[in-house]
């Protein structure tokens, strides 16, 4: 199963990759940045390079897909509904990290999305380890699905939901694969130092007070 994202970098091709699984990596789609939130998957186009880089589709399918979909009003179509679904996916999220059930509407409509658009798993060799991982690669826009529905599935069956977190300081989730289970933001480049920054002033600001504190005092 397209579990973990297969490249380590954060940014790929524009897209962020902090997830440490293909799911989250979709949630993330819509991070909110300096500027405001920011649509990384606007058109038809930048889901394909999406789709590349999170290794669901090779660069070369993704060539003749591009071309095909990019006029395609069911693409467009899909997009719409993919983006909407992300939401939706977003609140499921949300509630496992708090240990609260799934709604069965959820659970219903990632069921329908496995029935309608099943894709192909197989065993692949990682080292010393073998794992389960999409085997199928989209022809029609719909077929996205597949992978994605897949992905979920496996975040809220196969994932401690101690280990699925939001970014204490944005809107990312991720899966905290660290030894020893204290991740607390998406990356430190995105707002690790963000934190770091505000924790400091924070202290800067209490120690003033104190000092006025004492002054008046005395
Ligand atoms: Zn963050």
């Amino acid at each position: 199963m397209p579990v973990a994202s297969k490249a380590p970098e954060e940014w790929i091709d524009g897209f962020l990759f902090v997830g440490n699984h293909l799911a989250l990596d979709f949630l993330n789609t819509r991070p909110i940045l300096a500027e405001g939130p920011k649509e990384l998957l606007p058109d038809v186009e930048a889901l394909v390079r999406w789709l590349v880089a999170s290794g669901v589709l090779t660069p070369q399918k993704a060539r003749i897909l591009s071309g095909k979909w990019r006029d395609m009003p069911q693409a467009s179509v899909f997009l719409r509904q993919l983006l909407k679904f992300r939401e939706r996916l977003r609140a499921a999220v949300i509630r496992q990290e708090a240990r609260l059930a799934v709604s069965d509407a959820f659970i219903a409509e990632i069921n329908s999305l496995l029935k309608h658009h099943p894709g192909l798993i197989a065993l692949q060799r990682k080292g010393k380890k073998l794992e389960l991982e999409a085997a199928s690669e989209p022809e029609e826009p719909n077929d996205v699905w597949a992978p994605i529905a897949i992905a979920i599935a496996e975040l809220l069956s196969g994932v401690s939901p101690g280990r699925l977190r939001k970014c204490e300081a944005c809107i990312l989730h991720f899966l905290d694969t660290s030894k020893k289970g204290s991740r607390r933001w998406c990356s430190m480049n995105i707002c690790g130092n963000k934190i770091k920054v505000a924790a400091y002033q924070q202290r800067k600001r209490a120690a003033r007070k104190s000092q006025r504190a004492k002054r008046n005092r005395t």
